[in-house]
């Protein structure tokens, strides 16, 4: 079936060995490393015209090349993917940056970018056969998860962190998922947890990088983002929580200039709440692996909340390393002020993709950003499953107005001695 796509085994990031692709074991089944999809580059190079050729799909699904093999009966798809990317009309200005765009992967099926990953990684778990499997959530993976499932009859078991807002757990319920509420002292217990799920129960996960599917999905944004500019820009913005996003995007990046359509990759920059940012401790060292830090129940950016890295954050760091990018952190106050700038670019996002946008005013502060920068911040979910975090981002309005036009009249003299 391999050869239906470039996509052709697993390779472990540790012990290096190669494993077939369609094995039902998630981590490395020698050392318990982390797998990672091989592609055949030298074949897509002589096939480059087939590519990126014109697709009335603007599904993820459109790049099926660049993913391990799925027949279409197995593909569960909502038209997740090809979504917006749309420049600054404000703050790019404001800050001397003109060229800022937003990817907004708030238009997504369930409202956040785990689409895309869940999208592919439940059509291939499909694929090869898996019939018992669960994940790990913040609150948007679940709800992704779950509305996938549903979708395919597929078994979800959600263990979604104490911590997600209530919405976010209401909305897995109403997709129908099997759900527990997950309790922890530090993400090192989770991490614990999941790799003892894979190698004493063996049983699938849909966890980032313990499954080596979701995040190939992720490499669409490269894929899209480079459509749209027709260029790749010069740096990447991301609020991460595992990774699993940035590392997508940086995988994709590569894959471009690997094959030629463009002559180097973007800098990739991290985004992490001040409160629990272990990348930045990490990367402000100079350190190759993150330990733990801080606390995730201080931040309202539930979403993007890890006290310790999976697997050190080694495959995160790496990315950030090799592309010249840097980690950063923001605090739920710069967040608060980024949703509300965001919202006035016609955006609401859910704290943790507001972060993005709080990361690319840090970066210019610092220096890290320069006029000239072409910069995409990645929008990675909206709003509506957050609707505390709207309440701290906006007040509610102190006009009142009976309803008669002299009243309607002095409400909108208002309006224009204000502009
Ligand atoms: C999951 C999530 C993130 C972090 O994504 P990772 O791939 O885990 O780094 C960021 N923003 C939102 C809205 C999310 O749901
Ligand atoms: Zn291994």
């Amino acid at each position: 079936m391999n050869e239906k796509t470039y996509a052709h085994s697993l390779i472990c990031d540790d012990c290096k060995k190669d494993f077939p692709l369609d094995g039902h074991f998630t981590l490395c089944p020698c050392c318990g490393g982390l797998l990672e999809v091989q592609y055949q580059l030298n074949a897509m190079k002589k096939d480059l015209s087939r590519l990126f050729q014109d697709s009335r799909d603007r599904s993820i699904w459109r790049y099926r090349d660049f993913f391990p093999f799925v027949e279409e009966k197995n593909i569960v798809s909502l038209g997740e993917g090809g979504t917006p990317l749309i420049q600054s009309n404000h703050i790019g200005k404001e800050f001397g940056v003109p060229e800022l765009y937003f990817k907004n992967d708030t238009m997504m099926p369930t409202g956040s970018f785990k689409d895309r990953g869940f999208s592919l990684a439940i059509s291939y778990a499909r694929q090869i056969g898996v019939k018992n499997a669960f994940t790990y959530s913040s609150g948007n993976a679940g709800a992704s998860f779950a509305a996938y499932s549903a979708r395919s009859g597929f078994p979800a078991l959600v263990c979604v962190e104490y911590i997600a807002s209530d919405t976010k757990k209401e909305m897995i319920q109403l997709y129908g998922a099997n759900t527990a509420i997950l309790y922890y002292d530090s993400f090192e217990e989770i991490a614990q947890m999941l790799k003892s799920a894979a190698q004493e129960l063996k049983i699938y996960q849909f966890v980032n990088f313990i499954n080596p599917i979701r995040h190939e999905a992720m490499k669409t944004y490269a894929y899209e983002i480079f459509e749209s500019m027709s260029k790749a820009p010069d740096i990447m913005i991301h609020p991460v929580g595992t990774g699993g996003g940035l590392y997508g995007a940086y995988k994709g990046f590569k894959e471009l200039a690997e094959l030629g359509f463009i002559d180097s990759i973007p800098r990739f920059f991290a985004v992490q709440p001040l409160d629990c940012s272990h990348y930045k401790q990490a990367f402000d060292k100079g350190e190759k692996e993150a330990g733990r830090y801080g606390e995730t129940d201080k931040t309202i950016a539930q979403s993007i909340a890890s006290d310790a890295p999976l697997h050190k954050g080694r495959r995160v760091l790496d990315a950030i390393y090799d592309s010249n990018g840097a980690a950063l952190a923001v605090t739920d106050e710069e967040i608060l002020e980024a949703m509300r700038e965001l919202a006035r670019e016609g955006i609401a996002a859910e704290p943790s993709a507001a972060a993005s946008l709080a990361g690319f005013k840090n970066g210019v502060n610092r220096g890290l950003i320069k006029s000239g920068d072409t910069v995409v911040c990645v929008i990675t979910g909206g709003a509506l499953k957050q609707p505390a975090a709207v309440k701290m981002a906006a007040k509610l309005s102190e006009h009142k107005l009976k309803a008669n036009i002299t009243e309607l009249k002095r409400i909108l003299d208002l309006q224009v001695s204000k502009q």
